[in-house]
């Protein structure tokens, strides 16, 4: 039985591997998760507390429990005093493997998202940790492009040339913010942090069918209805990088949802706060986390969350070099 009592430790999950039409064999041959020869794994949920999608500690004292029961018995532990009025964990975190582009999609705001989805709204961003040559990436609506123009582009099939397109470049990030029309490309595969949401409105699916001969629903009047006109065009984020003692720190995606930094590591970094959470995504090489109570090695591709009551952890590569990510929920208030 697991003991959703035990001393709190940072936290690995099992990943929840999810079948699509469109997704490969990346997440096993690149990054070492369980796919077996399922050969259309799209998405690889690290972690996350949606509906009957519920990550599992893997291993040591907390090992089986969930991370509804976590958020339900050891909630300041593992969230911090800054978050206890949550009653879900607030973020999903996932890979995505497209070996097919996927369909062209928006996803609502939070109002939105409860009106006609029943669930949260969903902002996401990616990190481009693969990229087949020549793939691309569409985000976002050419300029100038009017939702009747859009409209008529659904109807006659050519949605294409209204996207703006760019090319997948690894290490890119990309922020979505609700409202945006986009379509991860062909060959792309990406590290994603976003809302805890799977509200997703597809306008358009490459005239696709599934397994069975069909084609997928689409959901173009709650996307029209969701989709933000008025946005324009996205670009990958081109934070500067900083020297800090281990390395240097890259400022990635930044909203009211969620905080994004990148640390190219030579040496010994602190990561962690006490009164917040930290995600720690082993992006490129093996890194090294401990304390004084606990050690463990991270493998690139794995994710890893650490409680706030944890405080603080030296995060050092295994080898000379590691890429590591970050990510922490901002102050709501
Ligand atoms: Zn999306």
């Amino acid at each position: 039985m697991p003991t959703i009592s035990a001393v709190m430790h940072p936290l690995r999950f099992e990943p929840i591997i999810k079948q699509l039409i469109w997704g490969g064999k990346r997440l096993g041959s690149l990054l070492h998760k369980p796919i077996g020869n399922a050969p259309f794994s799209g998405e690889s949920w690290e972690v996350s507390d949606h509906r009957s999608d519920v990550s599992v500690v893997a291993e040591g004292a907390l090992s089986g429990t969930t991370l509804r029961d976590l958020i339900h018995h050891r909630k300041e532990d593992l969230l911090g005093k800054a978050f206890t009025h949550l009653e879900q964990f607030p973020l999903l975190v996932k890979y995505i493997d497209a070996r097919e582009t996927l369909s062209v999609q928006v996803h609502p705001n939070d109002e939105q998202g409860h009106r006609l989805a029943n669930d949260n709204g969903k902002t996401e961003t990616w990190i481009v940790v693969d990229a087949e040559p020549g793939s691309v990436i569409y985000v976002g609506l050419n300029e100038g492009i009017t939702r009747e123009m859009f409209i008529d582009a659904i109807a006659t099939g050519e949605v294409e040339p209204l996207l703006h397109k760019i090319p997948a470049v690894v290490g890119d990030c990309i922020l979505v913010p609700a409202g945006i029309v986009h379509a991860i490309g062909a060959g792309v595969m990406v590290a994603e942090i976003q809302q805890m949401s799977n509200a997703t409105f597809r306008v358009f699916d490459w005239n696709r069918l599934d397994a069975d001969g069909k084609p997928r629903d689409l959901h173009i009047s709650q996307a029209l209805e969701s989709i933000n006109f008025e946005a324009g065009p996205v670009n990958p984020i081109r934070g500067v990088s900083e020297p800090v003692p281990g390395g240097t720190k890259q400022r990635l995606s930044h909203t009211e949802y969620f905080s994004l930094h990148r640390f190219d590591l030579d040496g010994t970094i602190k990561i962690g706060r006490d009164d917040r959470f930290t995600i720690v995504m082993a992006l490129d090489g093996e890194i090294d986390v401990r304390s004084a109570d606990y050690s463990l090695i991270l493998r690139q591709g794995e994710t890893l969350l650490l409680p706030a009551c944890l405080n603080v952890c030296d995060v050092s590569p295994v080898a000379r070099h590691a890429k590591v990510v970050t990510c922490v929920v901002p102050s709501f208030v």
